[in-house]
């Protein structure tokens, strides 16, 4: 039998290790870990909302009404109050009619994906979608394809090549994201969606880094493009900006109820804490207001003043990639950042391919000017050291 010893030991010689860190506090600017206290730059938490009063009280009271477990899945007693509310508020606030809530964005993708799609359908990702959309896709039973990371032309002729027989009975899915979530840029939606059009193909947009970010009130890339329309299904995680988390499908009312019955990920797992969709809630009302407006206001500025120090090109959201290539180099550089009081991780293969791993920076309203001047000057400086 394969010993799984020597399988850990294979992953350190190829520099792909992993273990885990614990932290005093999963968010914020600083990141403190037994004596050592750490600038946070790897959390996703791009609006500085994990630790904010209005969603701590919404926890809190929701728990005093009720309770803390749902005590089972949706289908039976585990929906109340605040599932429905983030359900319509989710819906109306990015322009459809209804919307789906799961306990995180894995399952979300697990379970729309799933719902949608079976034996038969065709499925095509851009080859930089996030593992849970490639999961999904796996595990519905349709075709899998990819394009080359935002290759039109390559996704014309996947399109051109799928036998049309017999379409009425069958599905054909593009799946793309709003910024994704390792090289921090962007899709050509409008093409995309004009291509979904001629060939009779659905589209879903993974928004779950640009939800929050970009967009008016921080309703996301689509939006931002006039695009919504072309949307199908619209996924975001309430992980990230919103500081706390879940996720939803957002689609019409058809789709919305098929995702309900069909979703094995929502059918047979127990409902998300109240208080877990209560937090939700809290997160998306900040980020649509005026908290959210001036938050976004300070992480663009963050931004832009890092790229102009690093003198790279502006992404279109808060992750900004600094790729180096080799693994163990970007370990290295990882460390020296660590030694630094620097947090901000290697990325490696299988997150990234082979060969091109990086640096992942991710910025926060939460930091300050200075906060970023240091960064530069340690990028610098642990650059210069390899
Ligand atoms: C983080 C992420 C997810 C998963 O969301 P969780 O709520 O963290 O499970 C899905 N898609 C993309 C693009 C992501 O970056």
């Amino acid at each position: 039998m394969r010993d799984p010893g020597s399988e850990l030991n294979k992953l350190r010689e190829d520099n792909l290790y992993r273990e885990l860190k614990y932290g005093a506090s999963a968010t914020g600017r600083t990141f403190h870990s037994g004596d050592l206290s750490l600038l946070n730059f790897s959390s996703n938490d791009y609006l500085g909302l994990g630790a904010n009063e209005a969603i701590k009280e919404a926890v809190t009271e929701t728990i005093a009404s009720y309770g803390v477990g749902s005590g089972a899945s949706r289908m039976l007693s585990g929906g109340t109050t605040p599932h429905l509310l983030i359900e319509k508020e989710t819906a109306s606030f990015f322009g459809k009619d209804s919307s789906l809530f799961f306990a995180n964005g894995y399952g979300a993708a697990l379970g729309t994906l799933g719902a949608i799609l079976q034996k038969g359908d065709t499925v095509i990702l851009d080859k930089l979608c996030h593992a849970s959309l490639i999961d999904g896709s796996r595990l519905s039973g349709a075709t899998v394809r990819t394009f080359p990371h935002n290759n039109i032309e390559n996704l014309k002729t996947i399109l051109n090549s799928i036998n049309k027989e017999n379409q009425k009975e069958k599905r054909i899915l593009i799946v793309t994201e709003g910024i994704f979530s390792m090289d921090g840029d962007v899709p050509p939606i409008k093409e995309i969606i004009k291509l979904k059009e001629q060939h009779q193909t659905l589209l879903l947009l993974d928004e779950a880094h640009s939800f929050g970010i970009i967009g008016e009130s921080g309703k996301g890339f689509a939006h931002r493009e006039n695009c919504i329309k072309g949307v199908d299904f619209l996924m975001t995680t309430f992980g990230k900006s919103a500081g706390a988390a879940g996720s939803v499908t957002v689609s019409s009312r058809t789709c919305t109820e098929l995702i309900l019955n069909r979703a094995r990920s929502f059918i047979y797992s127990t409902a998300p804490m109240p208080s877990q969709a209560a937090a939700a809630l809290a997160g998306l009302r900040l980020i649509k207001g005026k908290l959210g407006e001036e938050r976004r206001g300070t992480l663009h500025r963050n931004i832009d003043h890092l790229c102009n120090e690093l003198q790279i090109s502006r992404p279109q959201g808060a992750i900004i990639p600094l790729i180096i290539g080799d693994e163990l180099h970007a370990l290295k550089i990882a460390e020296n950042l660590h030694r630094e009081g620097i947090l901000a991780p290697a990325i490696r293969y299988p997150t990234v391919s082979k060969g091109s791993a990086r640096i992942r920076i991710t910025v926060s309203a939460n930091h300050s000017e200075k906060d970023i001047a240091f960064l530069v000057k340690k990028i610098k400086k642990s650059l210069n050291n390899i």
